[in-house]
């Protein structure tokens, strides 16, 4: 299957909203320069089309494999992962001194929007190493940084993050792996986990799991949860992987999409484990990984959308239906409205959700590496404002791109000879792993709006308004600055309607509501600094219209969901479980 990066677009945001040369500017990034962050970019669009894009349909048509204990992946998998590891893919975010690139997050944001867009099913053994190393170097002792963080680095192991059980979803408190204190400081787990990314494959000789789980004197609930690493094989004395610790994959999921990723059953007995952190503060301690695999999954939705989206422009130009050309024959189909139409929405939300994405990763990258504390922080909590609206908002996006996507190639697109439908079916999965988006949403109301009485809102509002402030007289943009603006008075209305009721029911009924809206306002605040930047480039007045298609098409539904998100309870209250019944 074919994939090409979208690099011109990729490069605009790095001159204009995301500045490459101010991330280039921190101290922490005086290692690297421009242009050795764009050479790498450059090798990534390379790698994406001519290594991960060739194993996309293979993915899907042979799937991952557990046959006598042993899980294999894909054909070709094995091979490419062993070159990228040793091309370094694996070690772009590793600190320099465990052998790491040390390059921005912004950086890593892209290569993962890139790889997903090529062969998303290949970029799950990629994904976890990075936010494993994140809360390794946060929380682990030195001895354990020592130990795994080269190795996730030279790709020799791979990561997993272990949360799920059967009975322990959304709801990570019901969890009830159990992790017993030895006597040599170690602790034996044992416990059934499910749907672990990667649990097992044939990729590197070594895994080590992230897992959650309980030790006897925890607390119920998530209070008494407990952070540890648990190797796949145990380390003889020279650190290398020698015999088998206790956990292996017990069956594999049989899915919808992602088929090449294997999904697996994780069983623990007795497995030796390594406390990261302390007995207790497990789950604080993994928001370090799941943070920064929260926005992993945007980059991933961006590059499944992107990548359908250019399946669907090409596709448009070349398929004959309907009307007549000058001589007589069938138009292409972008002749027609409602295809040019359903193009500008895939790409609004494409273009805008990752302008969205490398908005955050910016940030991120500010939090971590400015002087200026007060800065930084004001960094780091934007960060933790736009996170679940990325999650939320991208995941959404590009399940509903790869749909259009299926529409505009008609019975091509849902037969598989195209691989769009693919697209979709991969996709998917984005709005419910890692936090499905109801939590999210929860994520949102209940924890990012309400820290310090809604200062991170009162400054994400700010910024926007600046904004407008700035583009007021472009003429180009009156619509849009008129559109933005009321749809932020009726998302700061909608704030303080939940402000006022913190964790209540009225709070929890509107929250994905308030959500969507949230989301609409930050994607239409990165549609106005595109239509505002580099004003005389020949891509300009095209930027502009997407922008005055985003407050037409979308914005314009502002008021409607401030007032659904502030109906309350009482509709759904009537609607109890009893009478939501089967037949
Ligand atoms: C392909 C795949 C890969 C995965 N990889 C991993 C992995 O590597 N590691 C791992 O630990 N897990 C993994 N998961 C598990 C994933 O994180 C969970 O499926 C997800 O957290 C949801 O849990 P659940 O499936 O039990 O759904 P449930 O928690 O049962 O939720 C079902 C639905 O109920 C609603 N809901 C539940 N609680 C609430 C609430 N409080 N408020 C509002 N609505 C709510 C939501 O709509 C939700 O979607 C993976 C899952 C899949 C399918």
């Amino acid at each position: 299957m074919s994939y090409e990066a979208p690099l011109g677009e990729i490069a605009f945001l790095l001159r204009t909203l995301t500045p490459l040369a101010s991330v280039c500017a921190l101290p922490s990034c005086a290692h690297t320069d421009a242009d050795m962050i764009h050479a790498v970019i450059e090798q990534a669009a390379k790698v994406a089309r001519d290594i991960a894009a060739p194993l996309n349909a293979v993915s899907d048509r042979e799937g991952a494999r557990l046959e006598n204990g042993r899980v294999t992946t894909p054909p070709g998998f094995p091979k490419a992962y062993a070159q990228l590891a040793a091309d370094g893919w694996t070690s772009l975010a590793a600190p320099l001194e465990h052998g790491g690139q040390a390059l921005p997050q912004l950086v890593n944001t892209i290569v993962a929007e890139l790889f997903s867009g090529a062969c998303v099913a290949f970029q799950m053994a990629l994904l976890t190493g990075s936010p494993a190393a994140k809360v390794i170097a946060a929380h682990a002792s030195q001895e354990l940084k020592n130990l795994w963080l080269p190795q996730l680095a030279d790709g020799s192991s791979t990561a997993t993050i272990v949360i799920t059980e059967p009975q322990a979803g959304s709801d990570v408190g019901l969890v009830r792996t159990r992790a017993q204190r030895r006597e040599d400081g170690t602790y034996g787990l044992t416990g059934t986990k499910i749907f672990i990314s990667q649990g097992d494959h044939d990729l590197a000789e070594q895994i080590l799991h992230v897992v959650i789980a309980r030790t006897p004197e925890g607390a119920p609930g998530s209070r008494g949860l407990s952070l540890f690493l648990v190797p796949k094989r145990l380390l003889d004395n020279e650190g290398r992987p020698g015999a088998a610790n206790g956990v292996r994959a017990a069956r594999l999921e049989h899915k919808m999409g992602l088929k090449g990723s294997p999904t697996c059953e994780m069983v623990f007995e007795d497995a030796t484990g390594y406390l990261v952190g302390k007995e207790g503060e497990g789950l604080r301690n993994l928001f370090a990984m799941m943070n920064a695999m929260r926005l992993d999954v945007g980059a991933q939705s961006v590059g499944v959308a992107s990548a359908a989206l250019r399946k669907a422009l090409l596709y448009v130009h070349d398929r004959r239906q309907g009307g007549a050309d000058a001589d007589g024959k069938p138009v292409p189909i972008v002749r027609h409205p409602d295809v040019r139409r359903t193009l500008m929405a895939m790409r609004v939300w494409t273009d805008g959700m990752r302008a969205l994405l490398y908005t955050a990763a910016w940030h991120e990258d500010m939090a971590q590496g400015l002087t200026d504390r007060e800065a930084a922080a004001r960094s780091m909590h934007l960060v933790g404002w736009l996170l679940p609206l990325i999650k939320a908002g991208a995941s959404e996006a590009a399940s509903t791109v790869a749909s259009q996507a299926i529409q505009l190639h008609g019975g091509h697109g849902y037969v598989s000879d195209h691989g769009v439908e693919q697209y979709a079916r991969d996709a998917r999965v984005f709005a419910i792993y890692e936090g499905a988006n109801a939590i999210q949403a929860n994520d949102l109301v209940m924890r990012k709006l309400t820290r310090a009485e809604g200062e991170t809102f009162r400054h994400f509002a700010a910024l926007i308004r600046a904004d407008i402030e700035a583009a007021a007289g472009d003429g180009r943009l009156v619509e849009m600055t008129a559109a933005l603006t009321h749809s932020l008075e009726a998302l700061e209305q909608a704030s303080a309607y939940m402000l006022a009721r913190p964790a209540s029911a009225d709070a929890h009924a509107g929250a994905p509501i308030y959500m969507q809206l949230a989301i609409n306002v930050a994607v239409g605040w990165m549609w106005l600094k595109m239509a505002s930047a580099e004003r005389e480039s020949p891509d300009a007045d095209l930027r502009a219209l997407h922008a005055r298609f985003f407050a037409a098409h979308v914005l314009v539904d502002s008021d409607a969901l401030a007032r659904r998100a502030m109906l309350g309870a009482a509709l759904l209250d009537e609607a109890a479980p009893e009478r939501l019944v089967a037949w």
